[in-house]
């Protein structure tokens, strides 16, 4: 079977790493010129993700790329008292194998894994899909595939094509996101420091190996902001509006978002569609079925989703009328849990009132104060926040996956 894949970050290239181990020929096609190396931010891996990571071979590659961030200092608004949080125990009361890496590390792991025998077309992009199965291009020549596969993230271009506008199946869970590269200066390693208030958070993490840090910013304006995804300006403007008024280190940060190279402002949106398939089209990863941008866990279910994809296109021998309606059933229950738990995390993570402010800073501490077993218990009472832990993840034989 010939497969196309549109994006190479990670649902991408973990698909058609499965895929050719299946015997299938792939090709990736990405939007931007080279790999991303320059943005990016600190996405997570938890235990099911972790294992297909490990059937891939890629376990030590990952985790000696893990952010190793161990510490967050969160400074609530108003208050000079900083509370310490220790990520590592916070992290261990929830899971065993849980990495965090930086999404452009994972992205280049996953290219180097299936550089040699997958063809990768770097500044291009699918412009259309006809039913017979030619799909053209940008820039290179059409072709005809048997399967064409969106993994081009939240805002996907194939999807667009198969399913139309995104506001017809796209809600939006009540904040906006931006996260900046800025240089990493005298912040201190392992360190992720926070000033949280009620209704936004902004914060700087780096990475241990990396020479840059990130600057991120969450908040909960009262009403949807009309903003184009393409101004910039604006959207620097807006985090001003929002954060401006903030004291020390804030100011310094807006400055340094001013200067970054690379800078990213979205607003938290959830994908609803009910299929993520039509004909010979599938979509993987965020493409299909986003929970919402760092409050969801949606990297291990990229991870977890592209597996699953490849697993049912490979026992049903590329039969796509028998794959996808099996790809969607195994994964239908984890995308609305994640849905569920995403839309609580957005207002959990940054509480809309003084009390909840209180209230975060206070029991997270706590937790990650206790022994590990007390701390796993509280954490499971949470309901929720075990999801991403507990999903199973099918061996699929046609994989060599045992
Ligand atoms: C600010 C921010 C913070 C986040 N924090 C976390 C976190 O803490 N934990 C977590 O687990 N997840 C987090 N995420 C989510 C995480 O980044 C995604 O879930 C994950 O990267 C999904 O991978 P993907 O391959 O499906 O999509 P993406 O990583 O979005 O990749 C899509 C790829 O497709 C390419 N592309 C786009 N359009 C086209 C096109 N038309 N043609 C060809 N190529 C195209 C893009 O360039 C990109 O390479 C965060 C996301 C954001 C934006």
């Amino acid at each position: 079977m010939d497969v196309v894949i549109s994006g190479a970050s990670v649902a991408g290239p973990v698909t058609a790493y499965w895929l050719r181990r299946a015997g299938h020929a792939v090709t990736v096609v990405e939007r931007s010129p080279q790999l991303r190396r320059a943005g990016g931010h600190a996405v997570d891996l938890f235990t099911p993700a972790m294992g297909v990571i490990e059937r891939m071979g890629l376990r030590d590659a990952v985790r000696d790329r893990a952010t190793g961030t161990e510490r967050m200092i969160v400074r609530r608004e108003g208050s000079s008292r900083e509370v310490t949080i220790d990520l590592t125990r916070l992290m261990g009361a929830l899971s065993d194998r849980h990495v965090e890496i930086m999404r452009d590390d994972l992205g280049e792991i996953l290219h180097d894994a299936t550089r040699h025998d997958v063809e990768y077309v770097f500044d291009d992009r699918i412009t259309a899909i006809a039913d017979d199965g030619v799909v053209t291009f940008a820039r290179s020549p059409a072709r005809r595939f048997d399967a064409v596969i969106g993994a081009d993230g939240l805002h996907s271009g194939v999807r667009r094509l198969v399913f139309g506008p995104e506001d017809g199946y796209s809600r939006w869970l009540g904040g906006y996101i931006a996260v900046a590269t800025i240089p990493v200066g005298r912040r201190e390693p392992g360190v992720m420091t926070t000033v949280l208030g009620a209704d936004r958070m902004v914060g700087v993490y780096g990475a241990r190996h990396t020479t840059d840090a990130r600057a991120f910013f969450l908040f909960r304006p009262p009403a949807e902001l009309a903003v184009d995804h393409h101004d910039v300006e604006r959207q620097k403007q807006l985090l001003r509006e929002a954060f401006g008024d903030l004291a020390d280190p804030v100011p310094g940060l807006l400055d340094e978002v001013d200067r970054s190279p690379a800078f990213y402002f979205d607003a938290i949106t959830q994908l609803v569609l009910d299929t993520w398939s039509r004909g010979r089209v599938a979509l993987v990863g965020d493409a299909g079925y986003c929970p919402g941008p760092a409050v969801g866990g949606s990297t291990s279910l990229a991870v977890v989703g592209a597996h699953t994809l490849a697993g049912e296109l490979a026992e049903a021998d590329g039969d796509t009328a028998v794959a996808y309606p099996a790809y969607e059933a195994a994964m239908a229950d984890y995308v609305h849990q994640s849905r569920a738990f995403a839309t609580t995390m957005a207002r959990r993570l940054v509480p809309g009132s003084r009390v909840g402010v209180w209230a975060l800073t206070t029991g997270t501490a706590l937790v990650a104060r206790l022994p590990r077993a007390v701390g796993r218990r509280l954490v499971a009472l949470g309901g929720d926040l075990g999801l991403h832990e507990s999903v199973e993840v099918r061996r699929y034989p046609a994989l060599g996956d045992r």
